[in-house]
């Protein structure tokens, strides 16, 4: 990951993650007892790490993991280091990881973690100590059995190698399962890297299909250019849509004809992860990438950046969320009432945490996949969530988000009441 120069989030997002629970348990008659569990994430640990800087100095960085749940699994997510992350944000992020690994029906509860700081501004030295000292304090609480981390924002393959070795140093055991998204050599699956944009291209795919649409005439606009998606844009292409606008933190570029992907992947790689100055293309307004006339629209940047002041105007026929929150509630209603198809993110990203999943799976084995063979479990796994998200729209007259938080809720809610609560 590592290039999401992201703006901090001003409102609570956990008051966004409240309004969908609240209204998915009121469509399933929801035990008021069950909600009021569900509305707390489960444990909460906040750690101060005194950090050695390369000047001889001492910093102080707040760290966090949030598990929401563990009720059908261990905690699984991310961990992200950004100078706005925060509290409200990672119990957030928990929240929607239980909801996206019961969507896709993965066994994993849903955890989040988080380093409020600038690793723009850290060496590699001190990102590793500050990681070292990260998991070294949550010791008690991570575990393979227990909750394990991955990259997110700003954290990447060797972040996860550092937090692997850590964890190993500690028990003086090899256990390559306590994190995924480690690189391929240290017990990490093929197929990761491109799995949360596969994900999204398999989603559009079965939305078009539901909508009667032709994915062969469909144009694509996608806010974001990095991980996701650039890897959202090349399966697309490969399923015979054409990308026909493309936007990252630096600027905007449309080509009517098609932009050439590939080479715009290139052209990134070669310029600092900058779309910008990239031939074959014009550049445009980035503020217009929302607005922009396609069939088929991915936010794939940021959280909360179609609101009700634009939702009216956006143009797409489909929105496949790749990004973490990109809709605001007040936003989703309006999208919805224009008959605009929204994939919400915890059905739409959830292709990452599935190979996630899978690479979990390998490393308990011990005996590693082909990148085909990751490929079509994927498959398997995003189509059949499709459906059965599709299935509970149909039942309930419901937006795809609600039905995914349906379904969700429900899922969690019964295994809850069949462990029943330990008190
Ligand atoms: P990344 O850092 O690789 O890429 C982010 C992209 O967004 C970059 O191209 C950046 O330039 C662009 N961007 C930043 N600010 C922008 C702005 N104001 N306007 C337009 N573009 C802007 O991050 P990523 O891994 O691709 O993650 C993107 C989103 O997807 C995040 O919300 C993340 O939580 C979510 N997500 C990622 C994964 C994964 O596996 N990588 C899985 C699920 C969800």
């Amino acid at each position: 990951m590592g290039r999401l120069r992201s703006k901090t989030i001003q409102v609570s997002t956990y008051e966004y993650v409240l309004n969908y629970l609240e209204k998915a348990a009121k469509i399933i008659d929801l035990d008021p007892n069950v909600l009021k569990i569900l509305k707390e994430p489960r444990k909460v640990t906040m750690v101060n790490l005194p950090i050695q800087m390369d000047d001889g100095s001492f910093q102080v960085f707040t760290g966090y993991r949030v598990q929401h749940s563990i009720v059908r699994g261990p905690g699984k997510g991310g961990v992200r280091y950004h100078p706005g992350v925060n509290l409200d944000e990672v119990k957030s992020l928990a929240a929607w990881m239980t909801w996206k690994c019961a969507v896709l029906g993965i066994p994993f509860g849903g955890a989040k973690g988080g380093i409020t700081c600038d690793p723009k501004k850290m060496s590699p030295h001190e990102l590793e100590r500050l990681t070292r000292r990260y998991v070294s304090d949550l010791m008690g609480v991570l575990g393979p059995e227990k909750d394990i981390p991955a990259p997110d924002v700003n954290t990447n393959e060797q972040t996860m190698a550092w937090m692997m070795d850590t964890y190993c140093m500690n028990t003086g055991q090899y256990t390559s399962s306590i994190v995924t998204g480690k690189p391929v050599v240290l017990g990490g699956s093929r197929g990761r890297h491109a799995a949360t944009g596969n994900g999204v291209g398999l989603s559009v795919r079965e939305a078009a299909n539901m909508l009667g649409m032709d994915l062969s005439k469909c144009t694509v606009a996608i806010q974001g250019f990095g991980n996701v998606g650039s890897f959202s844009a090349l399966s697309l292409v490969s399923l015979g849509a054409k990308v026909i606008a493309v936007s990252d933190v630096n600027g905007a570029l449309r080509n009517k004809k098609g932009l050439d992907v590939e080479a715009l992947i290139k052209y990134t790689k070669e310029n600092n992860g900058s779309i910008v100055g990239f031939p074959g293309a014009e550049e445009f307004d980035p503020q217009k990438l929302l607005r922009c006339k396609c069939d088929i629209l991915i936010p794939a940047a940021l959280e909360n950046v179609i609101t009700a002041k634009n939702a009216g105007s956006i143009k797409a026929k489909i929105i496949g969320e790749g990004a973490n929150g990109p809709t605001t509630p007040d936003a989703d209603e309006i999208l919805f009432q224009n008959g605009v198809t929204v994939i919400p993110d915890i059905l739409c990203n959830a292709g990452g945490v599935t190979v996630s999943y899978f690479e979990w799976v390998q490393d308990r084995m011990g005996y590693f996949w082909s990148e085909e063979d990751v490929n079509h479990r994927l498959e398997e796994h995003m189509v059949r969530a499709f459906n059965d998200v599709r299935r509970v729209a149909r039942e309930h007259q419901c937006s795809l988000r609600m039905a995914s938080y349906v379904l969700a809720v429900k899922r969690v809610s019964d295994v809850l009441l069949m462990r029943g609560v330990y008190a």
